[in-house]
């Protein structure tokens, strides 16, 4: 059998996302070889990376860590360093690649995973930010180009293994009844709802059963990743919130169920690594060792499932709420939660107050219809201006 060849860009490369697709490209290199590679400021990891993946492009987000990048690299002329967002997105657009990760975390991420669509690149969908944002125009320009869009999200990629791959986004037609979007609860799912006032980043990043970059792992610990994976679901295999029933299920072992019409529920588990479904959205539809240990269930042995608590944890209800209020509020959301956790880690916001400050930039922020990818960048810069001044009356 003839062996597809691949050619992938990663965008985020030295991120928790990015490092694990090297770590699968690595372990086949008569399948892929390296376009670009991307980060933001990680220069020395960026250096390490080109000289084993040699890549056609590196681009660096940071100006200063671009010219750093270029004297590290003067001895490697096969390797042209770029830098800034429009570096990022030629790379993602206009590159050789026909696979682009995109695994930038944020808002950020959205330019260049959206030129990579617009190229009619495969895209595997890690940056879940980018879809919360802008919705219906990003899946309209995924139908206009002719995009193949993966979902890398475990619990997304879970469901799409669990659906007939032609019928994705006609889940009635396909007699799908629901989608159960299985959640680990996070470090702080048996704590009280006093307590979740004193906790500190350290705690909050400590994932139990995964292993992930700052920002998704306070996504993880208040349920807001629940919440922005509930909108992800909702586009990706176009459905509504009332479709979808997050069980929280603490091993982390099935990665999210689909019930069919006649009662079949089909599930897709696995060890809590990422690196399955990030094979599975690179070799689709073939199936390619991943690195990852075999499951075993009988050390693991039962598994349990509860109810979401959404009076500890509103960030799952928000999101929910902002799905529904359609427009731009899905991309305030998104904007206000990036804002509140990047004041968490600092430590200037209590973790407690991160929904609070969510739910008052909704509140202070006119929804407006979403009707061009501009509106939406000029909402995520308003309510950005709205979260900080809503953090900073609560630290004074
Ligand atoms: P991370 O923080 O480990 O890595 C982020 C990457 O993006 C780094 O390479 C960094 O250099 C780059 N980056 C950060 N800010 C940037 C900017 N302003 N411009 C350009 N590049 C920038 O994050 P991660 O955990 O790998 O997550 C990446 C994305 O994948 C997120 O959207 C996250 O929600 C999603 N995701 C992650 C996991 C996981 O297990 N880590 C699982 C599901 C989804
Ligand atoms: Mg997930």
């Amino acid at each position: 059998m003839t062996v597809v060849k691949r050619r992938i860009s990663i965008l985020g490369a030295t991120g928790s996302i990015g490092l694990n697709t090297l770590d699968v490209i690595r372990r086949h290199p008569d399948r892929f070889s390296v376009s670009a590679l991307t980060a933001s400021t990680s220069v020395d990891a960026m250096v390490e990376l080109c000289r084993e993946f040699h890549p056609q492009y590196a681009v660096m987000a940071d100006e200063t860590a671009a010219v750093a990048l270029t004297h590290a690299l003067a001895d490697m002329p096969s390797v042209t360093v770029l830098s800034g967002p429009e570096g990022l997105s030629q790379v993602a657009g206009d590159s050789d690649a026909d696979t682009v990760m995109a695994a930038i975390v944020g808002a950020a991420g959205l330019p260049p995973t959206l030129a990579a669509v617009r190229a009619g690149k495969r895209v595997l969908l890690a940056n879940k930010e980018a879809l919360v944002m802008s919705g219906k125009l990003f899946m309209d320009a995924v139908a206009a180009s002719g995009a193949e869009v993966l979902p890398i999200d475990s619990e997304h990629n879970a469901i799409f293994q669990c659906m007939p791959a032609d019928r994705i986004r006609d889940t009635r037609g396909a007699g799908i009844t629901r989608i159960l979007l299985t959640a680990s609860g996070g470090p702080f799912r048996t704590h009280s709802a006093e307590s979740l006032r004193s906790v500190l980043p350290a705690e909050a990043c400590a994932h139990p059963n995964w292993s992930m970059g700052q920002k998704i792992s306070v996504d993880s610990a208040t349920l807001m990743n629940k919440g922005l994976e509930l909108i992800e679901a909702c586009w990706l295999f176009n459905t509504t919130p009332e479709m979808i029933e997050v069980h929280v299920h603490p091993e982390s072992i099935i990665h999210s169920m689909v019930e069919y019409a006649d009662g079949s529920v089909l599930a897709q588990l696995g060890s809590p690594d990422m690196r399955t479904p990030i094979a599975n959205g690179l070799a689709w539809p073939e199936r390619i060792d991943a690195g990852v240990a075999p499951l075993d269930l009988f050390r693991i042995g039962r598994f349990h499932f509860e109810r979401p608590d959404l009076e500890r944890f509103p960030c799952l209800r928000l999101a929910a709420e902002a799905f529904h209020k359609g427009g731009t509020a899905p991309a305030v959301l998104n904007a206000a939660n990036e804002e509140a956790v990047a004041a968490f880690l600092a430590g200037n916001l209590c973790f407690a107050d991160i929904p609070l400050i969510i739910e008052r930039t909704l509140s202070a922020t006119e929804v407006v219809s979403a009707d061009s990818f501009d509106t939406i960048f000029a909402k995520d810069a308003e309510a950005r201006s709205v979260a900080r001044e809503q953090i900073l009356g609560l630290t004074v």
